[in-house]
């Protein structure tokens, strides 16, 4: 079976960007008996952007309920938190020490951090932190820790997949064939959905819908989309509205059409609005009434994590870590 691999970082409240990008394209695919998944909260990597204790483990808690709502089962595919296998960051310390940092330096996230540096007049390295330059170490100790076949991701990731085969092959050339090396599934036909702001709905932007406001807020937070100033009779550019791109997500291909002719014609914002609520509300709906159950029933959630990560472990983790220490010479723990 192909293994498939999601995660999504603890950082905040899970948005509808997470769950048309991920959540729910990764619930589908899990229903094909040839795929096995692995899903992960990622909150390792929360701690590269977030300080705040209480945001983390909210965003946790979170996380794991929204995708026990929009229907993973737990018995039937790899559900675990991140910090629950300390197998993982040993094997990020055994790739760091076969990454090359010329590589690192090449990093999306981290070039980005410095150019904005650059901006601003500040040192090149100025706030940026030893945690945001080795990411991609941790993100291919995620990946290659279970063999992971396919990742899916959005193009601004393809990036660290090629970096996680490489650190995997240099492994593998020096002790031996111990990784599988992944491949990028790029996600053509997933739309990066923009937030309040326009730009890229992101938790660290604080310009997200939540995935489960409750509804009177879902509508409000609509309501203050960014549109631009034409008046209902002006003919509106659907390319270019974050209305329509959201509406898009949600919509059948039919019902996308029929919108992108009401844009021309001229609908005003408040209808558009209006009919982008309707259409995510009857979608989330029913997914928001089981997550608020979830969410009154914290313990159960926690004891699902437990159990994810102690199989996990016993199965694919400790063995693989076993063999590597073994390989580059390492005492056995065993
Ligand atoms: P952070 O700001 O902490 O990185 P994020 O909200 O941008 O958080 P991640 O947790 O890094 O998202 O990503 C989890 C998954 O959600 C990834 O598969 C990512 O591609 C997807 N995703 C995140 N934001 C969007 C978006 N705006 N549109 C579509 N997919 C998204």
């Amino acid at each position: 079976r192909t293994r498939v691999l999601t995660g999504i970082t603890t950082s905040g409240t899970p948005h509808l960007g997470n769950y048309v990008g991920a959540v729910r394209p990764a619930i589908a695919a899990s229903r094909d008996p040839n795929v096995e998944s692995y899903y992960f909260l990622a909150d390792y990597h929360a701690l590269i952007k977030v300080s705040d204790p209480a945001r983390v483990q909210r965003s946790t808690l979170e996380i794991a309920a929204t995708w026990l709502a929009c229907g993973l089962d737990p018995a039937s595919v790899w559900f675990y938190r991140q910090s629950d296998i300390p197998e993982i960051p040993e094997l990020t310390w055994f790739l760091s020490c076969v990454a090359g940092k010329g590589i690192l330096n090449r990093a999306h996230a981290y070039k980005a951090s410095v150019d904005k540096n650059r901006a601003e007049a500040l040192d090149d390295d100025a706030a940026i932190t030893a945690g945001l330059f080795m990411y991609p170490v941790l993100m291919a100790a995620d990946i290659l820790l279970f063999n992971a076949h396919k990742v899916p991701v959005g193009r601004d990731q393809v990036q660290h997949i090629e970096m996680a085969r490489d650190f995997g092959q240099r492994f593998n050339h020096l002790y031996g064939d111990h990784f599988t090396l992944p491949e990028a599934a790029i996600e053509e036909h997933v739309a990066t959905l923009p937030g309040l702001d326009g730009r890229k709905m992101s938790k660290s932007y604080d310009n997200t819908i939540p995935l489960f406001a409750p509804r009177e807020q879902l509508k409000k937070l609509i309501a203050g989309i960014v549109t631009d100033s034409r008046a209902p009779g002006e003919p509106k550019d659907a390319d270019n509205s974050n209305v329509f791109q959201l509406y898009q997500a949600f919509a059948s291909t039919e019902e996308t059409a029929a919108m992108r002719q009401a844009y021309a014609d001229g609908i005003g914002w408040g209808d558009a609005k209006q009919t982008l609520f309707e259409r995510i509300d009857a979608e989330v709906a029913p997914l928001r009434e089981k997550y608020e159950a979830l969410m009154a029933r914290p313990a159960e959630i926690e004891a699902i994590l437990r159990d994810g990560a102690a199989r996990l472990r016993a199965r694919h983790a400790t063995p693989l870590l076993a063999r590597l220490r073994e390989a580059v010479g390492l005492r056995d723990l065993s």
